[in-house]
């Protein structure tokens, strides 16, 4: 749709929400309630809300595994043996993959590790990882515990692009430039697709090209980006991603984590790999035989039984992705944002009241917006809990004034223009 010019007013907010394609995909999604009503949810980016649809998925599979037991792995509505094949489909589209380049399995930082298995393999001349700096700690440790695992010092090793002097955000070609300074020790970029906690989208198709210039492989975390922004892995030439279904996948707590790796890797007998008979083709997995023979492709990098009782409530909120559409769901979000955006500028002209960390511009942002407070800040986040809205506050250890950032995250597939406006009115009576 096109924005008409923008009003301060609730009667614009409906009338954007009324010209909302999207605005039926609410209904299909449980809002947690505030007071007898549903709350403001901008927590999207940490845990997605329900799909009305995950508790059929899971009950689907309770009475598959009541009626057949063993036997669900071959009969019933959907056998569990090609479990991961229902998934590979949808969960291409969100990321921008053939479906053979796609796979869910485990947990994102133990999928992390697995990767840089296949993908680390530092030698003496090159053995460093080029990271953003301020990634998320999980991925920090991951890192870290890979490079010493490998004899090597982190300290060393780990070279961290850092905003200039001032700035809050990176720079491409600051990102690029440093992985031209480190070409020739340089094993490895692996960066965060949507850094959680500047909300900054990376350019990963650039980062990738500087990548493979210097002769290193380009991973990423896409734990913020997968079902937030639009991605083209397969085309960008990425090679490998991993990312956690239970943020804007809406999969629930804990839910499985995808992968990505580039076909051109995806049959690569040469790439270590730890295996497990999981990753074996389908047909000799029951045979028992010695010879491990993976199954072409991301899935031949599963290792373990497919967690069906998880799985289920993944295909369940990947089908909603698939019927909204990760292009039409991207030109909300853009919108969305841009609207939150909005209104925080207004606020801000009666009063410089706080800073937004995240990028201006469209193209380097998803649809969270961090919103720096120097002062103060935790008594804002407060109220605005206390009113019904459900958001993310970090504390920023450097301020001594109770400074932070909250993080809001309206997502196009279930938030709308009301909350948005609703959520800076609070901020507004609060001044
Ligand atoms: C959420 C998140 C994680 C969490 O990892 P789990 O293994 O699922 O606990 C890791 N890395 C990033 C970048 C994240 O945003």
């Amino acid at each position: 749709m096109q924005l008409p010019p923008f009003l301060p007013t609730l009667a614009y907010a409906q009338e954007l929400d009324k010209q909302d394609t999207l605005r039926s995909f609410r209904q299909a999604y449980h809002l947690p309630l505030h007071e007898g009503k549903p709350a403001i949810y901008f927590c999207g980016n940490s845990l997605g809300l329900q799909p009305k649809s995950t508790a059929a998925a899971l009950e689907e599979e309770l009475t598959q595994w009541r009626d057949y037991a063993v036997e669900g792995w071959f009969h019933g509505k959907r056998p569990w043996l090609p479990y991961h094949q229902y998934l590979q489909p949808a969960l291409a589209e969100v990321v921008g993959a053939k479906p053979e380049e796609v796979v869910v399995m485990n947990t994102l930082t133990v999928n992390l590790h697995l990767l840089m298995v296949s993908f680390y393999q530092p030698t003496r001349q090159r053995y460093k990882i080029i990271m953003e700096a301020g990634a998320f700690p999980s991925d920090q440790y991951a890192v870290a515990s890979q490079v010493r695992f490998h004899g090597f010092d982190p300290q060393d090793a780990i070279v961290e692009v850092v905003p200039r002097p001032g700035e809050i955000v990176l720079h491409t070609e600051d990102i690029v430039k440093t992985i031209e300074e480190h070409a020739d020790s340089t094993a490895l970029i692996l960066f965060g697709g949507v850094n959680y906690y500047t909300g900054q989208y990376f350019d990963l198709s650039a980062i990738t090209q500087a990548a493979h210039r210097a002769g290193a492989y380009a991973g990423f975390d896409l734990a913020h980006a997968a079902g937030n922004v639009p991605l083209q892995l397969h085309d960008w030439d990425v090679d490998f991603a991993v990312w956690c279904s239970y943020k804007y996948l809406n999969s629930g707590p804990g839910g499985p984590s995808g992968v990505f790796i580039h076909e051109r890797h995806g049959n690569d007998e040469k790439l270590p790999r730890f295996a497990g008979w999981w990753g074996q083709k389908e047909q000799e997995r029951f045979l028992m035989q010695k010879q491990f023979s993976p199954i072409p492709g991301a899935a031949g990098w599963q290792i373990s039984t497919a967690p069906i009782i998880s799985l289920a409530p993944h295909r369940a909120s990947l089908e909603l992705f698939q019927k909204a559409g990760m292009t039409v769901l991207r030109r909300k979000s853009e919108q969305l944002t841009a609207y939150l955006a909005r209104h925080l500028e207004r606020l801000n002209q009666q009063a410089q009241r706080f800073r937004i960390l995240t990028p201006d511009d469209t193209e380097k942002r998803g649809c969270q917006l961090s919103i720096y407070l120097q002062h103060d800040g935790k008594t804002l986040f407060d109220q605005l809990s206390t009113n019904g809205v459900i958001c993310d506050w970090r504390e920023d250890n450097l301020s001594h004034s109770g400074g932070g950032v909250i993080r809001v995250a309206p997502t196009p597939m279930y938030n709308t223009f009301e909350e948005v406006y609703r959520f800076t009115k609070l901020l507004e009576d609060f001044d």
